[in-house]
């Protein structure tokens, strides 16, 4: 079993309110073998909500508020599915400060990237679950 980010099978949660929909992904999910999960919406965020990012150990939006508890709870909610469904990989949404991996923006609200991991893809790595980015 897998786990994928929700907006990629389809699902309207990112910030925007949007999708980002991948066929090869809602297949899995439409055939059994990938579950979806918004580790965002987990946490208590509404859609559509202010954009993120990652600056340092925070999570902070456009205009500065600081939602790194949400992001918080929302990952591990998210890792909670992760471990009873025994899912041993993901597939996540490339460089989303929640979902992203190797590669996230870098804070600034600018489209810049820099290396490193969202909140929910650093801790499924901690915890020895497989990450793909997929873009
Ligand atoms: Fe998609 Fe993940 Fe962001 Fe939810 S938290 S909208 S699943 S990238």
């Amino acid at each position: 079993m897998k786990v994928v980010s929700a907006c990629l099978s389809g699902v309207h949660c990112r910030y925007d309110c949007k999708a980002q929909s991948r066929p090869a992904i809602e297949e899995m999910v439409k055939n059994g073998e990938a579950i979806p999960v918004c580790p965002e919406q987990l946490g208590g965020l509404s859609t559509p909500r202010p954009p993120a990012e990652r600056v340092g150990t925070q999570v902070l939006t456009d205009t500065g508020a600081d939602v790194s508890a949400q992001y918080a709870q929302g990952a591990l909610e998210a890792l909670r599915l992760v471990q009873l469904c025994g899912a041993t990989e993901a597939l996540l949404k490339s460089k989303s400060p929640m979902c992203g991996a190797g590669k996230i923006y870098d804070g600034s609200f600018s489209g810049k990237l820099v290396e490193g991991d969202g909140v929910f893809a650093e801790l499924l790595k901690k915890h020895g679950i497989k990450v793909t980015s997929i873009e």
